[in-house]
This record gives structure tokens, sequence and C-alpha cells, in this order.
């Protein structure tokens, strides 16, 4: 079985994230969309809505899993018998933030191969961090995040 974890803080998911997913399901038997959470970092939105946001999104692909974790990705990796990591490349900061990671990742995470997507230029724009940002200024995020989560922040 072709397992491969993609991780994430999911705050909120985005169109970039489910263009790379939806792109990744045919390379892999099972994709495992997991949260990380980090006790250091103030998020947005809770847990819950997290993984409700992307149980949602994914509702109708039998291959994705979501889940969470704690500590180190490379463990959690394990934990699911993930010999794979998906990660999303959008632009050249983005490339060497992720090549370091996934050296370090390979020799901590015994040889966990990172497989990277590089962003559809539409996506290449989107971050959650600038979603954020839109939403904490009362703008308009719905050319940004899935229908579904518009819906429920707009109530439309
Ligand atoms: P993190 O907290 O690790 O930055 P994110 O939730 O922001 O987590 O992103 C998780 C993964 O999704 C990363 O590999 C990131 O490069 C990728 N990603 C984020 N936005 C996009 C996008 N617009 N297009 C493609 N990949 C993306």
């Amino acid at each position: 079985m072709k397992i491969a974890v993609f991780p994430g803080s999911f705050d909120p998911i985005t169109k970039g994230h489910v263009d790379l997913i939806k792109r990744a399901i045919p390379l892999f038997d099972k994709i495992v969309v997991a949260i990380g959470i980090n006790s250091q970092k103030q998020y947005l939105y809770s847990l819950d809505q997290r993984l409700n946001w992307l149980e949602e999104v994914f509702k109708n692909d039998p291959s994705v899993e979501v889940d969470h974790y704690e500590g180190l990705t490379v463990n959690f990796c394990k934990k699911r018998a993930a010999n794979y990591m998906l990660r999303g490349l959008r632009n050249a900061s983005d490339f060497d933030y992720e090549k370091t990671i996934s050296q370090l990742n390979a020799v901590v995470g015994d040889n966990i191969e990172t497989v990277f997507l590089i962003s559809r230029p539409e996506y290449s724009h989107v971050s959650s961090t600038i979603v954020r940002e839109i939403i904490k200024g009362n703008g308009k995020v719905d050319a940004f995040v899935p229908t579904i989560i518009a819906k429920e922040l707009y109530n439309v």
C-alpha cells in the first residue's frame, strides 16, 4: 500500500490545499491529511473546526482520510504506516524551506520520501496566512477557500 501523509495546519484549508490533494489522489492508495498540533502556535480556528472542514471537503474521496497528531511528523507517518509525505511548492521560499525539512526527515524518519507537487499558477499566491489576514480584516475569502467553508463563514 502506498500511503502518504499530507501534514499542515489547515487554518483554514484553502483551494490551494484541495487542488494539491486532488492531484495526488491518483498517485497513492491512501492520503492521510493530518493536522499537526504545535502547542506554541496560536490558531485562528479550533482543531475541531479544522478537522470538520477537512472531513466535509473530502467526504466523497474514499482514499483520503483525516487525522491529527502532536510531535514529530515522521513519528506520525510511522504510526500511520506511511512511507511518503506530500508537500506543496508555491515558490522559491517554499522550496528553500521544504528542501531542508525533507532532507532532515529522510534521516530522522528512516528514509521517508517527501513527494512535492508544484502548485497550479492560479493557487500559487494563496496561503492560509493571507486568508486569515483577510478574514480578520472582514474581507471576503470565497475565492480562496472551498465553497462549503465560504458558505459557513458568510451564512449564504
Ligand atoms: P504549514 O503550517 O506547514 O505551513 P499549511 O497548512 O500552510 O501548513 O500547508 C501545508 C502544505 O500545503 C505545505 O506543503 C504547503 O506548501 C502546501 N500549500 C499551502 N498552500 C498551497 C497552495 N496554495 N498551493 C499548493 N500547496 C500549498
